[in-house]
Parts: structure tokens; sequence; C-alpha cells
């Protein structure tokens, strides 16, 4: 007896592109869409053993078109605890620079147009001023991410040469960075020297010779190494290169145009007090505490900024008008030391006070703890937060959350509960991401700033049968 024989046949495609609601979905969606859903809902059908059904089959079709159009990328509320986090975008854009990208997406933009002499501009000059104002730079240029900042620096200044960096300091920043790779790439020859703990400037001295291009220090930013230790600082760095007549670049990573003691955060090495030490190139990164878009910013001495930026692989890496205009607008709101930690947002959080952050917590627990539900205790609890994209890890913020613990069952059954409330976290409007740790799901509300829009979307889900 078999089932293919006596069930039902589905009518064609065509038959069932006819139907009222794939009208519809052809209409909103686009024919391709729809056609790719019904042969994929087909297939799918052949492989069970059920009779054809319909209205079945128009509501699988359905679902799986809106899943397809379904945007993948999405905001998110960041309740992780982690400021800048890489895998949820880094630094949130203050609004002065979400208004400047709306303006040149929208049409036409004066990008490598000098609207002065009516000429052909370069599209650095839109940020070059600001970068040289802030870090005492005497010239700058910018290129997509920090990792092609640094690429395009070995690349320029010491391509078949070699690059002297002490072994203290052959970092690995996440998701692949990870500099004696890129050094390789750029057509450099790495040349260690030191231990992993202790580097002295003879060590520097007695490795550079007529082979050597470029003296390279790398800001560790995502680890340290504590204890029986020494590290060539840059003046000394400086004063060996220029002897030699080689440069020195440094790789900051976050590379701070503020002093983040002043703002209770952390001590991070700022670029200008790096340039004033000596160093001839800074690299560092637009989104991580600088706060604006994604990008490699390098500022240092007119000659190798001219070089740099006459290297073809410059015109590769080079940014697109959306992110020079969220730069340059960041870059303004630095010219204005009295605003400029309430403006740009990624400041904001970091130096955010605690008491504000428990409030925060405290007018969401309500809410939350109701729409958890009976099988979960919900109360405020004191937390730390951490700067992320390996700013200082080991450095922690004072901080609060919104702690939901599963109100009873075993180890393994909280686990499993704890893993279905963070899904449906994930499942709202406006996916929110948390982060388990001992037994509770933490929600560290120091990035909550619209707890309306939070409560607003529990209500809608709350509400629904
Ligand atoms: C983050 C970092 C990089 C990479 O910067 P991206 O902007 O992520 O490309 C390179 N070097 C250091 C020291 C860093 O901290």
């Amino acid at each position: 007896m078999s089932a293919q024989g006596t069930r039902p046949r589905p009518p064609s495609v065509d038959l069932i592109l006819a139907w009222p609601l794939m009208a519809r979905l052809c209409a909103i969606h686009g024919r391709p869409v729809v056609l790719e859903a019904i042969r994929d809902r087909l297939d799918h059908w052949r492989q069970q053993p059920e009779p054809f059904d319909d209205a079945h089959f128009a509501v699988a079709v359905e679902r799986s078109v809106l899943s397809t159009v379904a945007p993948s990328l999405r905001r998110v509320f960041n309740l992780t605890g982690t400021v800048l986090h890489t895998n949820l975008g880094r630094a949130p854009l203050p609004q002065e620079a979400i208004e400047a990208m709306v303006a040149v997406a929208s049409g036409a933009s004066s990008l490598e147009f000098d609207l002065e002499k009516g000429k052909r501009g370069d599209r650095d000059d839109h940020v070059e001023a600001w970068i040289c104002r802030l870090t005492g730079a005497e010239a700058a240029t910018v290129v997509n991410n920090n990792a092609a900042a640094v690429l395009l620096v070995l690349n320029s200044l010491a391509r078949r040469k070699e690059v002297i960096v002490s072994r203290g300091e052959l970092i690995e920043i996440g998701g692949a960075f990870r500099l004696p790779d890129i050094m390789a790439r750029a057509g450099c020859k790495l040349h260690e020297v030191g231990t992993t703990n202790r580097t002295h400037p003879h060590d520097f001295e007695n490795a550079v010779s007529a082979r050597t291009g470029l003296l390279m220090k790398a800001h560790t930013s995502n680890y340290r190494i504590e204890g029986f230790t020494a590290e060539v600082a840059e003046a000394d760095l400086a004063a060996i290169a220029h002897a030699h007549q080689i440069p020195l670049a440094v790789d900051l990573g976050s590379g701070s145009l503020l002093d983040m003691t002043a703002l209770g955060l952390p001590a991070e090495p700022t670029v200008r007090e790096t340039l004033e030490k000596g160093t001839d190139v800074v690299t560092f990164s637009g989104d991580k505490l600088l706060g604006g878009p994604q990008a490699g910013i390098i500022a240092g001495r007119a000659d190798l900024i001219s070089k740099i930026r006459k290297n073809p692989l410059k015109r590769a890496l080079r940014c697109d008008k959306q992110t020079l205009a969220a730069l340059e607008a960041v870059l303004r709101l630095y010219g204005n030391p009295d605003i400029v930690v309430e403006r740009v947002p990624a400041l904001r959080l970091l130096t955010r006070p605690e008491a504000v952050i428990r409030q925060t917590a405290e007018t969401i627990a309500g809410p939350l703890a109701a729409w958890a539900g009976e099988e979960w205790q919900a109360d405020v609890a004191p937390v730390k937060s951490q700067i992320g994209s390996g700013s200082l890890p080991l450095d922690l913020l004072s901080s609060a959350a919104l702690r939901l613990t599963p109100a009873g069952g075993n180890r393994r059954q909280r686990s499993r509960q704890l893993k279905a409330l963070s899904e449906r976290l994930r499942r709202l409007p406006l996916p929110v991401i948390g982060r388990i740790s001992e037994d509770a799901l933490l929600l560290d509300c120091r990035c909550l700033e619209d707890s309306g829009a939070f409560l607003a979307q529990l209500e809608v889900e709350g509400s629904e049968p």
C-alpha cells in the first residue's frame, strides 16, 4: 500500500501561485521569493506521509516567505554588560553622526569635491583637520578599520623590510587579527626581540640594521603581563628609531582622544601623548573608545602619511561616505569638551553612574518579572560591566543588573529554563541579549537608556493570546 499513490496530489505550482494569499505575498515580497518558498514547501511535503491540505500549505508558504524576508541585521538591546561589544556592533553612534550619515546617504555629496575651489577633492579632507586638531598630528588618513590601518602602515613603510617588535607585544585581537600574520601579508619580515615578559632598549638597539624598515609597538589592550616585567617606553623607542632614520609606529587599538582617568575610567594612552613621545605614526579604531563608526585612523608625520596615501592599497581599504560623515560629526563633538561625554553614547554609557543604572534596573524589574512568569525570581543585583573591544578586560565598572533566577528545579532543569528564557528574550521585536552567570540570567542595565521601548515590547507580547 503506497501512501504516495493514494494521497491526493498537490496542485501545480502555477495554480498555487494563483491563490489569493500567494498573489498578495507576490505583490509585497516579489514573485521569486514566493516561488522559492512554494517549491521548498512542496519538496518538504513529498517527504511527509500527510495528505496535501491547501490551507495548511498556504500557511507554511507564508511563514517561509516571512522568514526569508525578515531583516537579518537588526537593532538589539545590549544588556550583556560589555559596552563596546564587537559581536553587537561596538559603539552606538551619536545622533549628530546618524543625521550626517542619512544626509550623505540620501543624495549626492561633496565626498571628493572641493566646494570652495570647485575642483576634485580628497575624501580624507573631511576629517583630517579635525584629527590633527584633536591629536596634534601633522597629518592623518582614514581606512575601513584599525586592522586595515595596521596593514596599510606596515605595507607602506616597511614592505620587504624588517619590522622590530617586542615579543611581549605580538598580539592577537579577537576575530583573527594577529600581528605576525598581518605583518606577513603586508610583506614585512617580523623581527622579534626581547622575551615575553621583559624587553629592553638594547634589544632594539642590537636588532636595528640596514634591513630595518620600522620599529613597532602594539598597545597590549586585551591582556596584561604582570610581575617581573619590562617594556620599552615610546620615548626610548623613538630615540632609537630616529638615531637610525627609521620611523616608529604605535598601534594603540582603542586610542582615546580624552584622558580616561578624568572620567573615572581606567587609564588608556591618548593619541596626543603617544605622538608627543616621538611616535611617527599612530593607528587606532574609530568604533572603540572614540565612540564613532567602524574605521581605522592613521595619524602622524606628514611625509609618512603622504606615502601611506599613495599606496594603491589605500584605495582598496578606503572608507565610504557614510563612515566619513559619521566620523566627521563625532570628531566635531570632541571639539567641544563640555558636551562630548554627554553626546557620544560610548562615553556616556561608560561613565553612567551606578545609581542611575540601578534605578533603570528597578524600573524594569516588576514588568519583566510579570512577563517572565511565576517560575522566575527577579531581583536587582550589583554586577560588573566591561568596556569591551579588547579595552582593559581586567578593569571592571560597577553596574547593576536585573537578575532572573529559576525558582525551582534541579540543575539541569534550571539550565534548560535559562536557555529557554534567553531565547524568548532574543525573539522579542527588539531582541534582548543578556548573559547567563551563576545559575541566573543577568540583564546589565548600563546600556539600557530607552527603558520605555524595552517595556513597551513586553506589553505587546504579553497581550497576545
Ligand atoms: C582592536 C584592535 C585592533 C583591530 O582594530 P579593528 O578596528 O577591530 O580592526 C588592532 N590592534 C589593537 C591593539 C586593537 O586593540
